[in-house]
């Protein structure tokens, strides 16, 4: 059950607390589209999902300008539906869904904003790239067939723990991992995302220079 009044405090001070530049990127998943027009009444504009027939299903329930992001693990089989749906896929892991996502938009005649997400948790999800693909990706210079698709930077989750000093290593290894890639191709334009932190370690994320925060149960409540 969602509490209306917690939801718009909440987004009214984390926008009033974030630094200037910072996007609140609201973690709606599992909750109703009611929660989310409560949300938007606040102002917030940017929404992000982790599963596309949920996210297919609020779009057309809720105002039309907000941006939705989706931050699940995407399956090949789905790509088509999202495509044209979302302002930005910040969960691209692998080269071959990169792939299906440039062919499907080039022939849409749309440009997909997409982020890398960055596999440096201990242990949580077994998917995103390792920094090390990410470099040798990168250093191949791949990103220069890409037509229909435009990279904007980077997503990764922290370690899940109580020491802090992991997660800071890890938010830190992913900006590190963002300026290594800047050095090794100059020719790439407006990768300037760092998507990083969470309900439980937002504060630790924005030390480290992160542009996003997805921020869920801190507005929602628990899922
Ligand atoms: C669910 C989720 C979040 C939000 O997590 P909270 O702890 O509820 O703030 C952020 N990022 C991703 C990728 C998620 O799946």
């Amino acid at each position: 059950m969602n509490n209306p009044e917690h939801i718009k405090s909440e987004i009214t001070r984390l926008r009033q607390t974030l630094p200037t530049g910072v996007e609140l990127v609201a973690v709606s998943k599992f909750h109703p589209a009611a929660a989310v027009r409560d949300a938007y009444d606040a102002g917030q504009r940017i929404f992000a999902e982790s599963r596309v027939q949920e996210l297919l299903e609020k779009v057309p329930l809720l105002p039309q300008d907000i941006k939705w992001h989706f931050i699940g693990h995407l399956q090949t089989n789905k790509v088509k539906q999202l495509i044209g749906n979302v302002d930005l896929i910040e969960s691209v892991d692998s080269a071959r869904l990169l792939e299906l996502i440039d062919n499907i938009s080039l022939q849409r005649g749309v440009v997909t904003r997409v982020l890398m997400q960055v596999h440096v948790a201990q242990e949580q999800t077994k998917f995103g790239w390792t920094p090390q693909e990410l470099l040798d990706w990168f250093r191949a210079h791949h990103y220069r067939s890409l037509r229909a698709t435009h990279l904007c930077g980077l997503m990764a989750m922290a370690t899940d723990t109580e020491d802090t000093q992991r997660v800071e290593d890890d938010f830190r290894r992913v900006a590190e991992l963002r300026q290594r890639i800047l050095d090794l191709c100059p020719d790439l334009c407006g990768f300037d995302i760092l998507s990083m932190g969470m309900s439980g370690d937002y504060p630790l994320a924005l030390r480290h220079g992160a542009t996003h925060i997805r921020i869920g149960t801190a507005i929602f409540g628990p899922r």
